[in-house]
């Protein structure tokens, strides 16, 4: 008797080898072959009529074998079977290669089906070794095919058949992970109608519904597990911090905070509070003004006579990151130091007494802030920007230390909520989702080559009024390989040279050294440079108030949420900025991209329609979010499931927290294998 642990090699046609061939596709037991599901679907239901045949795509017809295959060898090594068949609208010639033995596998009068790719020339039509199968056989012709991830070693039919036989198998043990009542709530089917459609669905409606099923389950389980993991570390002590009123804080700025700000603020206060550990993700537009709600509570801790560290991803946020906040906080009786790669021995060696010290409130730095050989004195926050979130090893560095400091990851991609809870895991999030008053928004126009004159003219009017401008291209050299050119930044950086001889144009990209890409950063920055040609290194958070324009070359190669990262870079000071994007590409999907750029400048809405255009496979596929590896990508969940299977999850933690009901077992079970799975990459 089988069981879904049961190895496939129980299944008849699966010996010792195909069995290893199987295990390369991650299939060992029949629980496994059972959900290995199809990576596509091919449509063989439609049965066409031969004369309505059309070459473009492989199509299924039933006809009957109007003679008897014929052996023909036309050259040596080379033989065929070749006969005709007929239906009521016409005939094709059926031919196949060195296949001799088909020669008996036909019987003149007797009706087949066939899928293939119809030939023409002229009035004939002919197929070449297409699938065929005895008229009301129905396993490769007349249904809808599931086609597999294939290895070595395996044919579709061999996977097919042992599909088949799992599913039989293993009809009755099925799991249902998701509970009942859940199940019935959300409409989803059971798991035997599920799996049975999954790989062999009747048609597409029924494949959606399984489908529909598979995508919330995954979800699901994914949610519970990130909330008892949630729950977990909420358990996990952390320092506990002094209430304390933040309005002192605020007294001290130059401007009201806005509300959102305030939010998050009192969020992350109450978390620090609470007796955990504090992570806890903002998530704001660009110039939402993030920066201030961490020096909120950087004040918040220093005032408690704790310590606090800045992560910065390259030297110059760092840099631009320890000036802002200096000029801010020391004010306030904190002291701020900087400690990054680039600093002689010397230099590091003070700062570091002083961190050990408990001397300054503040260090602001790169990842050099975490080094073996920086120890902390009280160390109660820790800021980072999304891109260098604090991983596990850092933590566990300083955890082996005895210091549990609260997180605040930082990040200028807003996503939607629902999906932000399941990218970034377990953090809290705190969304920022108001700018500052006054705010101009940044003009933004589409242009293709034949504007380049006039977007000449218009670099030369702006810089001649004294601002700076960013270039974005996609690539850093040229690229004679590529079907497409596309600008890169080198070579646009010499033809801007030769256009504008008396203007100062520099060039950064990534394979530049880390040194040298600073400099040329430090001098845009410091207003010596006027036009600053780039790749997209520029696109996190650098300030430079006196750029006022973007001009994205190429701009059809970039995505939403990027090219609104980019924009992001001017509009930051009080100079009226603008953005243009240049692409000759006509595609309506391009085209919708950039009109949306065009339309709004709400960072929440671009990635919503970036959600809705791509779908959230894409954010899942593309994003490092260290969430164990998922079937969704290829399954295209849609953002109403996601929604649902989250709001279920949380009213069914809130009911069973422990998971311990006999109804929720299986859930239980899976979740705590996604966790051993998948543990790690969380933090
Ligand atoms: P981002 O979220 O992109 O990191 P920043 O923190 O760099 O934004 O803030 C952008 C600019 O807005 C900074 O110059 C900051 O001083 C300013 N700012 C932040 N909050 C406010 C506010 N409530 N009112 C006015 N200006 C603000
Ligand atoms: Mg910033």
């Amino acid at each position: 008797m089988a069981d879904l642990n049961t190895d496939i090699r129980f299944l008849r046609g699966i010996g010792e080898k195909k069995a290893l061939s199987f295990k390369k596709l991650g299939v060992f037991s029949l629980y496994d072959l059972v959900s290995f599901f199809p990576r596509k679907y091919e449509d063989r239901s439609l049965i066409v009529p031969i004369a309505e045949s059309s070459p473009e795509l492989p199509c299924c017809i039933k006809g009957i074998a109007a003679d008897t295959p014929r052996l023909a060898r036309i050259r040596r090594g080379m033989e065929l079977v070749k006969f005709r068949v007929v239906d009521d609208s016409g005939s094709v010639d059926i031919t196949y290669f060195n296949q001799n033995y088909l020669k008996d596998a036909f019987v003149k009068g007797e009706t087949y089906c066939f899928y293939g790719r119809i030939e023409q020339s002229g009035n004939r039509r002919s197929m070449v070794n297409p699938v065929y199968e005895r008229e009301y056989e129905n396993k490769v012709t007349g249904r809808i095919m599931p086609v597999y991830r294939m290895t070595a070693g395996l044919s579709q039919k061999t996977v097919v058949d042992a599909v088949t036989q799992g599913l039989k198998e293993c009809a009755d043990r099925l799991p249902d992970i998701v509970p009942e009542s859940i199940r019935e709530k959300c409409q989803l089917v059971s798991s035997r109608y599920a799996y049975e459609n999954i790989h062999f669905p009747s048609d597409f409606v029924t494949l959606e519904l399984a489908r529909r099923r598979f995508i919330f389950e995954e979800l699901f389980v994914l949610c519970c597990a990130l909330d008892t993991m949630h729950r977990d570390r909420t358990r996990e002590n952390g320092i506990v911090l002094e209430e304390r009123d933040v309005g002192e804080f605020y007294s001290y700025l130059p401007f009201t905070p806005t509300n959102a700000q305030k939010r998050a603020v009192s969020e992350a206060a109450a978390d620090m509070r609470s007796g955990a550990v504090m992570n806890r993700l903002v998530q704001g537009d660009v110039g939402s003004g993030k920066t201030l709600v961490a020096a909120a509570l950087i004040w918040l801790c220093c005032k408690s006579g704790y310590m606090c560290a800045f992560m910065a991803p390259t030297e110059i946020l760092a840099e631009q990151h320890y000036v802002n906040l200096k000029e801010l906080l020391e004010p306030m009786g904190i002291k701020v130091e900087k400690l990054t790669g680039s600093m002689t021995a010397k230099e590091k060696r003070l700062v570091k007494e002083k961190i050990l010290s408990g001397e300054c409130g503040l260090v602001v730095g790169t990842h050099a802030l975490f080094s073996d050989d920086v120890e902390y004195n009280d160390l109660a926050l820790v800021v980072t920007d999304e891109q260098h979130r604090f991983g596990v090893r850092q933590r566990s560095a300083l955890i082996s230390k005895g210091k549990k400091p609260h997180v605040l990851v930082m990040s200028a991609t807003p996503i939607p909520r629902t999906l932000a809870l399941m990218i970034y895991g377990d953090l809290d999030v705190s969304i920022l989702d108001e700018l500052p008053p006054g705010r101009q928004k940044v003009d933004t126009f589409t242009v293709d080559e034949s504007y380049r004159q006039r977007l000449n003219g218009f670099i030369e009017r702006l810089v001649g009024e004294g601002r700076q401008v960013f270039i974005v291209c996609p690539m850093v050299d040229e690229n004679d390989d590529l079907p497409v050119k596309l600008r890169s930044a080198t070579e646009h950086a010499e033809e801007l040279k030769a256009t504008f001889p008396q203007l100062k144009v520099d060039c950064v990209h990534g394979k530049m050294k880390p040194k040298d890409k600073d400099a040329a950063m430090s001098r845009f920055v410091a207003g010596e440079t006027d036009i600053l040609v780039a790749t997209t290194v520029i696109e996190v958070g650098v300030d430079v108030p006196n750029a006022a324009l973007m001009i994205i070359e190429n701009a059809e190669r970039f995505g939403l949420s990027q090219l609104h990262q980019l924009r992001g870079r001017v509009g930051r000071g009080k100079h009226k900025s603008y953005c243009v994007m240049v692409s000759d590409n006509k595609s309506d999907e391009v085209k919708a991209r950039l009109k949306i750029m065009c339309n709004t400048n709400d960072g929440f809405k671009i990635s919503e329609e970036d959600l809705r255009l791509r779908g959230p496979g894409d954010f899942f596929g593309q994003r490092q979010h260290g969430l164990p590896e998922m079937h969704i990508a290829d399954l295209g969940a849609d953002v109403r499931v996601m929604q649902q299977a989250q709001d279920e999850a949380k009213l069914l933690l809130s009911r069973d927290p422990l998971l311990e009901d006999k109804e929720n077992e299986l859930l239980r079970a899976q979740v705590d294998k996604l966790f051993t799975m998948g543990a790690d990459s969380f933090n």
